[in-house]
Order: C-alpha cells, then sequence, then structure tokens
C-alpha cells in the first residue's frame, strides 16, 4: 500500500471508529471518556485497535525510502498511541471496576491482543530494519538518547526471539498467548476466592473488634445481602479482624481463610495453574537462550544477576529471623497468662499487646488523628514542599469511572504538568492492594504528551455515615508510597516513549523514598488533628510512635523476604517445579522460616508472580529499591534538614525527571556519589550493622 492510500484508508476508516479510540477532547489535552465507555465496546475496540496498529505497521514496513531512524524508530514510536488510550480505559475496568462481564472480555480478548503483539514485535521485516540502523549506529550522527534507544530496542527485540528461526518463534508467540490464558485464569481464581467472606451472626462474634470496624462489616454483609458482619477474605479487612479480634476460634478461621486463597483444592486451586505457568516459562527461557526464567526477566534490570538480589536477600535474611524470634519471646511472655502457644493466627494479635507493654501505643488510640482526607492534603503539602509541586482540587470538572474518584489539576514553577486522579474506597470488583497508574505519561514526541494522566489507587474502608474515614499508620504509608510513585511519573521531562519505563528493581525506588515524610514533625503537627476536637497529635504520642519505629520489623521483613525468596528460588531453576504446595514447603523449610509466621503472598495466591509477568523474579525488587531508599534517606538527614531543597531537587532532576533516559546504576551515583550502602536498611530497620 502507499503512502497516500494507507492516508486515504485512515480517513475513510475514521468515521467509524470506536469510541474508544477515539482522540481525547476537553482539558488538558484531552481526558479519558469515562462517563462515555459501555463494557460491551470492548471487543470491538480491540479489534479495531489490531487492525489500526497493524495497518499503520506495515505503512512503516513498506515505505519505499531508504531505512532511517526517523521512518523506523521514532515512527515505532509514535505509533500505537490509539491502543495505548484503549488500554488506560481497559486497565481501569480490569482493576477497579471488574465484574462478570469485564472477566469474560478479559479471558476471551487478553491472550488475542498479547498475541498480536507479540508477532508484530517478532516481525522479522522489522528487525531487519532495526538491525541495521544497529549494525551502523555508528554512522548515524546520533545523540545519546538516540543511541541508548536504538540500542536498547535492539536487545529488546533479540531477547524476545527476533534472532529465531520461524519455527521458534512460533513457538515463543504459542507460548505467550498460552501464559496470558493461564494468567487470566489465575487472577480470576484469586479474586473468586477473595470476594468469599465469612458471617460473623452474634454480638459474641465481635468481641475486641474496634467499632469503626464493626461499622464496616456490617455495611459489607449489607452489601452481600446478608444480617450480620461479614469479614470479607481481604487483607484491609483480615488484618485488623487479626490484631484486635479476641475470639482465637474466630482468629484461626479468619487466618486460615485468608491465607489458604488459591489452595482449596476446589475449583478455585490455581496449583496446576501455576505449574503450567512454570512449564512454559521455562521453556520460553530456553528457546530464549536464558538458563532459566529469572536469567530471562532479569536482564533489564539493575541487578542483571539472580545471585546479585539472592545476596542481598540473604545479607538480610538471618538478622530478620533473629529479630523474629526475639518478638516471639515478647509476645510468649504475654500469651503464657492466656495459656496458649503463639501460632501464625496469634502473631498480629500479640505483637500488639507489645506494641501497647513495651512502648504503651495503641493503634486504635493514633487512627483519630489520621484522617483520610487530611493525610491527602499531607501528601501534596510534602510534594510542595520539596519539589515544588501544587495541587488543586477539581472534582466534578472532568470525567470519572465512579463519583467517590477525586481529581486535582498539578502545577509546578507555575506550569501545568498532570492530572492526579484519587479512587480511595475499597469495592466489589475492585483489585486488592494499592497501586498507581498514568492514563498518559510524558514524552515530548509529537507535541502533544506534556500533560500526565497519573492515578493512585488504594482500598481504604470508608468511615461509617458521618464519620470521616480514619487509617492506620500503615495505610498512611502506603498512600504516600503511592503518591510516590506518582510524583515520579508526573516529574517525567523525557523526549522517547522508549525510554519511560525504568528497570522494576528502581521502580519502587521513588515510592518508598517519599514514604519517609510521613513521620516528620512538620506533617504529624500540621495534619495529624484529631478528628472530633481538632487538636493537634500531642507530642508525646509522636514520641511513642517513633520510639516503636522498628517495632515488629522482624514480623514485617521476614513476611515479605520468604515470599521474595521463594519467587527467586522458583525462577531460578532450569527444571520447572509441578508441585508447589511441596516446593513451597520444602523452600520454607530449608531457609528456616519461623514457625510462626506466614509468607506474605504463598504462592497459590501471589499475584505479584502469576497474574502476570510483572515481578516474577523480581519480588527482590522492593528491597533492592529500598536500599536505595534508605541509602537516599541518608542524603537528607546527613543535612540535617529532610526538607533540604537542594537534595530534593537533585533527587527530582537526576533520578525522576530523566525516565530510563540514562542507565539508572549510573544516574545514583551521580547523586550520591556511589552505590547504595546496604547498612541504611538495616539501620532503617532496627537490625545490627555490625558497627
Ligand atoms: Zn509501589
Amino acid at each position: 500500500m502507499t503512502a497516500v492510500a494507507h492516508a486515504q484508508e485512515m480517513k475513510a476508516s475514521k468515521s467509524s471508529e470506536p469510541a474508544l479510540l477515539q482522540e481525547w477532547t476537553g482539558p488538558y489535552d484531552g481526558v479519558p471518556p469515562w462517563d462515555k465507555v459501555k463494557v460491551a465496546q470492548f471487543p470491538a475496540a480491540f479489534q479495531a485497535a489490531m487492525d489500526a496498529s497493524k495497518s499503520e505497521f506495515e505503512a512503516m514496513l513498506e515505505k519505499p525510502e531508504a531505512i532511517t531512524f526517523d521512518n523506523t524508530i521514532t515512527a515505532n514510536e509514535l505509533a500505537g498511541e490509539k491502543i495505548g488510550r484503549l488500554f488506560s480505559i481497559w486497565g481501569v475496568h480490569s482493576s477497579n471496576l471488574s465484574n462478570p462481564e469485564v472477566r469474560k472480555i478479559q479471558g476471551e480478548w487478553e491472550p488475542k491482543v498479547s498475541a498480536f503483539f507479540s508477532e508484530l514485535t517478532l516481525d522479522a521485516r522489522y528487525f531487519q530494519r532495526v538491525k541495521y540502523l544497529y549494525d551502523t549506529r555508528a554512522t548515524l550522527n546520533l545523540d545519546t538518547k538516540q543511541t541508548r534507544l536504538l540500542e536498547r530496542t535492539y536487545d529488546n527485540l533479540v531477547r524476545n526471539g527476533a534472532l529465531l528461526d520461524p519455527a521458534k518463534k512460533a513457538q515463543v508467540i504459542n507460548i505467550e498467548t498460552e501464559l496470558s490464558k493461564k494468567f487470566s485464569t489465575f487472577s480470576e481464581k484469586v479474586l473468586a476466592d477473595e470476594e468469599t467472606f465469612i458471617l460473623l451472626a452474634s454480638e459474641a462474634d465481635l468481641a475486641g473488634l474496634p467499632e469503626s470496624f464493626i461499622a464496616a462489616t456490617k455495611a459489607a454483609a449489607t452489601s452481600k445481602g446478608k444480617t450480620g458482619w461479614a469479614i470479607v477474605n481481604t487483607r484491609s479487612a483480615v488484618q485488623p479482624f487479626l490484631e484486635n479480634s479476641t475470639r482465637r476460634d474466630l482468629r484461626e478461621k479468619v487466618w486460615r481463610a485468608f491465607t489458604n486463597r488459591g489452595d482449596n483444592k476446589n475449583a478455585n486451586d490455581t496449583n496446576a495453574t501455576i505449574a503450567e505457568i512454570l512449564k512454559l516459562r521455562q521453556d520460553r527461557a530456553e528457546i530464549l537462550g536464558f538458563p532459566t526464567h529469572a536469567h530471562y526477566r532479569m536482564a533489564d534490570t539493575m541487578a542483571k544477576d539472580p545471585d546479585k538480589a539472592m545476596d542481598l536477600m540473604m545479607k538480610v535474611w538471618p538478622a530478620a529471623t533473629a529479630r523474629v524470634a526475639e518478638e516471639v519471646a515478647d509476645m510468649q511472655a504475654i500469651a503464657n497468662a492466656d495459656n496458649i502457644t503463639i501460632e501464625p493466627w496469634d502473631y498480629r494479635f500479640y505483637a500488639e499487646k507489645v506494641r501497647k507493654a513495651k512502648y504503651d501505643l495503641d493503634q486504635e488510640a493514633i487512627k483519630p488523628y489520621f484522617q483520610l482526607d487530611n493525610m491527602v492534603a499531607a501528601m501534596f503539602d510534602a510534594a510542595g514542599k520539596l519539589y515544588g509541586m501544587s495541587f488543586t482540587e477539581n472534582t466534578g470538572t472532568v470525567p470519572v469511572f465512579e463519583p467517590k474518584v477525586r481529581t486535582f489539576e498539578v502545577k509546578r514553577d507555575g506550569n501545568i504538568i498532570g492530572l492526579f486522579y484519587l479512587d480511595n474506597f475499597a469495592r466489589a470488583g475492585k483489585r486488592s492492594g494499592a497501586w498507581m497508574t498514568t492514563y498518559r505519561s510524558q514524552h515530548k514526541l509529537g507535541g502533544k504528551n506534556n500533560i500526565v494522566l497519573a492515578s493512585n489507587n488504594n482500598n481504604f474502608v470508608p468511615g461509617a455515615d458521618g464519620v470521616p474515614t480514619l487509617i492506620s499508620i500503615d495505610d498512611a504509608s502506603t498512600l504516600f508510597h503511592e503518591f510516590g510513585h506518582a510524583i515520579h511519573f508526573l516529574n517525567y521531562n523525557i523526549t522517547w516513549p522508549g525510554l519511560a519505563g525504568v528497570p522494576r528493581d528502581f521502580v519502587e525506588y521513588p515510592s518508598q523514598v517519599n514514604e519517609n515524610w510521613l513521620l516528620t514533625p512538620y506533617v504529624l503537627n500540621t495534619y495529624a488533628k484529631h478528628y472530633k476536637t481538632g487538636e493537634p497529635i500531642p507530642a508525646e504520642l509522636v514520641e511513642k510512635i517513633k520510639a516503636s519505629d522498628t517495632f515488629n520489623q522482624g514480623f514485617a521483613t521476614v513476611e515479605y523476604l520468604s515470599s521474595a525468596i521463594l519467587d527467586m528460588k522458583l525462577h531460578n531453576r532450569s527444571v520447572p517445579v509441578t508441585d508447589p504446595a511441596a516446593f513451597e514447603r520444602d523452600t520454607l523449610a530449608e531457609i528456616g522460616m519461623p514457625k510462626e509466621m506466614a509468607m506474605r503472598h504463598r504462592l497459590p495466591q501471589f499475584n505479584h508472580l502469576f497474574a502476570d509477568d510483572g515481578y516474577s523474579a523480581g519480588y527482590y525488587s522492593y528491597l533492592w529499591s529500598e536500599t536505595m531508599d534508605a541509602d537516599t534517606w541518608a542524603a537528607f538527614t546527613e543535612k540535617g534538614d529532610v526538607w533540604d531543597k537542594e537534595t530534593a531537587e537533585r533527587f527530582r532532576a537526576m533520578l525522576m525527571a530523566t525516565g530510563n533516559e540514562s542507565d539508572r546504576i549510573e544516574a545514583y551515583r551521580a547523586f550520591r556519589g556511589r552505590d547504595p550502602d546496604v547498612k541504611y536498611i538495616m539501620k532503617k530497620r532496627g537490625f545490627p550493622t555490625g558497627e
């Protein structure tokens, strides 16, 4: 097809183009048309988007003129905007608004779309063009960023099988399609188990539970058409129950239901799905020339080598398990009076008792000072003091996908840099946990992507009627964490979309850094105010919070690290595991998992690993990133002022604004003058550093 014919065809198809693919209109260079979306429109839109991508792609390949950086790399960078828009909207439906209709489309279309893109990626004609440019790159007069983009494009294609013969390529595509189906199956099963609940029928079942929590569980039961109180099988409901319920029998029941998600030998059991995923992953790694899935997944990370990630984890693990033994001893001393031996369903409950005894700190006494809306104002203020950003609420002026979503205009130095969507509350159909996503990311190519559309998604339980939403310190940390991701992306100032994605073990770094400002005197004095009296949080309570800062870090670290170590051991082996349950049991025994604890994510429910390739052989990234975080926080504290503008500006400009336009390890070294030092994370968690 000639370029003119192609343009004509595009024009002809424009009038019938599905609404989900059309350019976004309205303020901020266009915003997602949430008010016009209907789930039934997705299948036709997926098909149309694939057709459009295909014809754009063919038009690029059929250009008769000589191969240039512009007509190949730049053209490819600009392609796919349509499908980008579609996926932003679809992502919200599959993550925030899921229902049986969405899940049905997900099961059918995600594998198709994934296969389609694998095929485009592996198109031999495209690779030949990239390879030609790559081989002649020294003569092309490219700047550093263009060279980096070209080299990364080439490496990425090779890593995805571009050098394979057609039969092997077809195999890779088949594997990816199969994987995509298994991922959907896995998520559906886990979500189905998370939608189950334990119904409490009598007042006696509520012993020890705080009023606000009881109100929320009553509302949960009502929304499910039941009388009584429902403990839904999600972390945000289970955790407070385990901390507070004095009914040990019910703690065990709730703990078991939560811990066994995906592992009940019923229709929602995920063990067989996991085994199938592992086999497919190992097959793919081998075809692509990697010894294991971990090597394949880590080729483009800061750590690069699975052993390097494992080294870091095993540096921290012994100190963490030793600390758990101390924590259990402290708890057992109290539990002796109740005549029981600490079991996993007792850990959170007795940890709270120790917290009260040792630090006289009562989580429920803290909560009234942590109003969700105040903490939102606090995180905005902190970003203003550090990076000169300002946030003005404009809820009601742009479409949202849920009436409770708030929106904010974001400015820096007087210029609009973004629009921020905040979806704070738990709902049926919303996936658990907390996450950040951008509906549109910044890049300067094509001149129309400078206003970032970023969103934060949390799962807080809303306050009962007339009571503001009060959150725990953990929840407030989560809020600051997700907002740190948003700050990162809102501050992007890059040219090439292909250099936007940072390595997985860098991703959690800016978000973890941002958590540090929550417990600073300025934030607490200004924003931690009692919801009834308006009194600021008493200094002595702040002192107690500080004193207990490293409390229960044995538990937190072991809960996380056991999951991360299992992930790496599961994926850094050439013979795929066929019995995940046995592997989990044996590996935990081998590394000395404390018997009073469970992994934060057991394999049968480990969405990070099996809902997509996402964090597979990558759950270590949180520790890797936190090692940089602790080292970066030290850069602020060394200045004697955690609001030091010069350090904040260097952090913003060198490590956030640059996206992935330069090597992240080099960017870090430029910022800190050296590699991150593990001693700061050990200190942060209150573990001995040998100093
Ligand atoms: Zn994060």
